[in-house]
């Protein structure tokens, strides 16, 4: 026999914590993300044990206003679109207004923010949900996130975090493709006080792959430049001497975003394939710009997979780049032998 019953509300905001934050690198991906929203130029994460007992992200982006504080943490609250509609041209990263409600949910939370406008900032304080503090403080232009205890009320979630070590490994990873996904941004990742990335954000897409993955890569790397009708690819691809036995460095972007697309890693491996031995894969730091009409928008955006409305066209025009800039590179030396 059914019975049937509302979940009181306090259930219903930690089921939804549960689907955007799995772990701590969640965590750093969401406050990161709306960093970048709010026009940072700087940004620093800071963690010790993996994130799990502390995580601190500093922007000097645009700050929050006071009276907003409480709203920011609301589910569905947000200031990046108003109605469905602005979804077709959404430049943002973030959208749902889902982030915020669902760390604070699960975690105790300290924003200290201030704006431009506002000659104070402020201290905001919410943990499991609900709030504690809101006082004036001086504070620089900007915002920083404190999170304490993730998962604390939540035992069964914390049970499934593996150890500290490799909670700093996925945020680490996290944190290199996001400075490589937006080189005007200098970013910063310290893991128990040790400065672990460290990268200038001086727009220079070659000297924040030096900052990130050093000299080797760096020195091997092809540069591509090309265009079709509402596509562009531009970065670097590595030269197969730099190849990997896994995915881990294939870096690619589309409109400064980071996704999962089997379309672009296919393509890409395909351009190698003449190139490369068996189970070996690339070095790339790719940014494809694509218009917005040619790409499917109602894909979940936290899973970060992306679907095109011309797929056969993109596969080959990303092949056909990826496989001669291989060939532009072999053709030097023969000219230069033969010479
Ligand atoms: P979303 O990013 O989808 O809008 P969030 O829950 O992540 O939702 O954030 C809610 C709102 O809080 C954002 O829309 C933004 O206005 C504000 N906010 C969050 N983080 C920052 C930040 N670092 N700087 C300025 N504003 C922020
Ligand atoms: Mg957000």
């Amino acid at each position: 026999m059914p019975n049937i019953a509302l979940l009181d509300q306090n259930t219903i905001d930690k089921i939804a914590a549960g689907e955007v934050i799995e772990r701590p690198s969640s965590v750093v991906k969401e406050l990161v993300e709306n960093a970048i929203d709010a026009n940072a130029t700087a940004i620093t994460v800071e963690i010790k044990e993996g994130g799990i007992s502390f995580i601190r992200i500093t922007d000097n982006g645009c700050g929050i206003p006071r009276e907003e504080a409480a709203l920011a943490f609301l589910r569905h609250s947000t200031s990046k679109i108003k109605r469905v509609e602005d979804l077709l041209c959404v430049a943002s990263l973030g959208f749902r207004g889902e982030a915020l409600s669902s760390i604070a949910a699960v975690s105790q939370v300290e924003l200290i923010t201030k704006t431009k406008e506002s000659l104070m900032g402020i201290r905001y304080i919410i943990e499991g949900g609900a709030e504690k503090e809101l006082e004036d403080i001086g504070a620089p232009e900007g915002t920083t996130f404190l999170v304490r205890k993730l998962f604390y009320n939540t035992p069964a979630r914390r049970k499934f975090l593996k150890s500290a070590v490799t909670e700093a490994s996925y945020i680490n990873d996290l944190v290199e493709r996001l400075a490589l996904s937006h080189p005007d941004i200098s970013f910063k990742f310290i893991n128990n006080n040790q400065t672990k990335i460290h990268t200038s954000g001086n727009t220079n897409l070659k000297d924040i792959i030096y900052n990130v993955y050093g000299r080797e890569i760096t020195g091997n790397l092809i540069e591509l430049n090309t265009e079709m009708e509402g596509v562009k690819i531009t970065g670097f691809i590595g030269k197969p001497v730099i190849s990997r036995g896994n995915r881990n460095y294939e870096n690619y972007y589309v409109n400064a975003r980071y996704v999962k697309s089997n379309l672009i890693s296919k393509a890409i491996e395909e351009g190698y394939k003449t190139f490369m031995m068996q189970h070996k894969y690339p070095f790339t730091a790719l940014h494809f710009t694509i218009d917005g009409d040619l790409l499917d928008v109602n894909v979940h955006p936290t899973k970060m997979e992306l679907r095109f409305s011309n797929q056969e066209e993109i596969y080959q025009f990303i092949f056909l780049t990826i496989s001669e800039g291989l060939t532009r590179r072999e053709l030097i030396p023969k000219v230069s032998l033969s010479n």
